[in-house]
């Protein structure tokens, strides 16, 4: 054998070298494993930073985020919008127009990798330009940026509550939300288990549900409202008939059974072709000189795997998903049949009950979900106080 290559995964990797001996000398000392090499890693799930890309389009949202702006202005608002969680640590970006400082996400470049510099060289090889595509051009090679500040997870939890010390802010942790309490079409409590005991918590003025695109509509099903025959099916009294909560069926009265999740992933033969295009320019790269030059042959394979029938096989079967799953309970118009929300993201049907997280998205949106997600929660939260949203950007750009 030449060389040992460990492939074990986030979780065993770790472990597997600190029981091989590598890893922080006192940790292992500790456990009276022999240091072989004392190396600092950690894992710490503030470590961890999310891939951060704003969404370009109106489309994406809803006029509930860019009525303020006006209807001309569409686009400029959603930037506007975004631009106010953002606060952007790359030097040559600070004085950007689609940048900001000061707001309380912090932005920066993932550490790069060594193969990083080859990519972006291979880009400009094949004509792309190395861009920001936070910025104006979106399209083009860069390294990524995500939500970091000093090397740590810019989350949310650490911007927006930890650093705030909020008087008007009681949480309560480890406690499981099994359903609110809805009389007479009006959200009145919520019921939830701590400590293994059910607990009761009365809402003196609304309910607003952040349990995320899939558990968002299992505890709203769970609490009576969402398509009448998928209740009655599982003898759930039906507090609000609403014609789609998207692709997330519970599977009975238990608020711990998961609920299933029917992605349908690539049903649309669209989706084949955004990534079939995303392969092919993939195969470019590694025919440019900049990957010859470190030895990339991509010839040396026994299938023909240039033709669209192998690729679509292989995205097929070997695809995995990015975990970002959205528009579970979409807002719309009154007229639109498959909004769950108004344009307020109130519940619709019943009062003092909003939703606010991923599921509210009308369409998926271009980039990830994250930064869409606390965009819409900052003016969700800004509308529910009465405060006007974008007046101190709206020249930006
Ligand atoms: C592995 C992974 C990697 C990702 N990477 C990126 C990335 O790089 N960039 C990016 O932009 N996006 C990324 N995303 C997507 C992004 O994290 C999500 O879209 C975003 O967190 C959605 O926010 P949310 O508020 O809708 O839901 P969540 O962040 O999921 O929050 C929902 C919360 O509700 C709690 N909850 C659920 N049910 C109950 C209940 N019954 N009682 C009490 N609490 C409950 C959950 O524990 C959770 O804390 C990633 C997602 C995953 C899973």
């Amino acid at each position: 054998m030449k060389e040992i290559i460990v492939s074990t995964g986030v979780v065993n990797t770790p472990q597997l070298l600190m029981l091989s001996g590598i890893g922080p000398s006192k940790d292992l000392q500790k456990l009276d494993i022999e240091v072989v090499q004392d190396l600092p890693f950690e894992y710490r799930s503030d470590a961890y930073w999310e891939c951060y890309i704003r969404h370009i389009s109106t489309t994406e949202y809803h006029p509930c985020c860019t009525a303020p702006m006006g209807p001309d202005n569409d686009n400029s608002a959603v930037l506007d919008l975004n631009l106010r969680v953002r606060d952007i640590q790359i030097p040559e970006l600070h004085s950007s127009s689609y940048h900001r400082r000061g707001g309380p996400i912090a932005v920066t470049y993932s550490p790069p990798s060594g193969l990083t510099p080859l990519g972006l060289k291979a880009g400009s090889e094949l004509g792309y330009n190395v861009t920001d595509y936070n910025g104006e051009i979106p399209e083009g090679f860069s390294v990524v940026q995500s939500t970091l500040r000093n090397g740590i997870r810019s989350s949310t939890t650490d911007e927006f509550i930890a650093k705030e010390k909020r008087q008007n802010l009681d949480i309560v942790t480890r406690s499981f939300v099994t359903k609110i309490n809805i009389q007479d079409k009006k959200a009145n409590g919520v019921f939830f288990i701590r400590n293994g005991r059910k607990q009761y918590v009365k809402a003196r003025k609304e309910i607003i549900v952040s349990t995320g695109a899939v558990n968002t509509p299992q505890l709203l099903m769970l609490s009576g409202i969402g398509p009448s025959k998928d209740l009655q099916k599982l003898d759930i009294e039906v507090v609000q008939d609403l014609p789609r909560l998207n692709k997330t069926e519970v599977s009975g009265q238990d608020p711990y059974d998961h609920p299933s999740i029917h992605a349908n992933y690539y049903s649309n033969c669209e989706d084949i072709n955004a990534v079939l295009g995303g392969i092919r320019i993939w195969e470019q790269l590694m025919e440019t000189d900049t990957f010859r030059e470190v030895g990339v042959d991509t010839s040396k394979t026994k299938f023909e795997y240039r033709l669209d029938a192998y690729w679509e096989c292989y995205i097929r079967h070997i695809s995995t998903t990015q975990y970002h799953p959205c528009c579970t309970a979409p807002m719309g118009l009154a007229s639109d049949n498959s909004a769950v929300l108004d344009l307020n993201l109130r519940v619709r049907g019943i009062a003092n009950l909003q939703v606010i997280d991923s599921s509210v998205f009308p369409n998926i949106t271009s980039g990830n979900l994250n930064a869409p997600t606390v965009t819409v929660a900052d003016k969700a939260s800004n509308m529910i106080r009465g405060i006007g949203t974008v007046e101190e950007f709206k020249n930006r750009v």
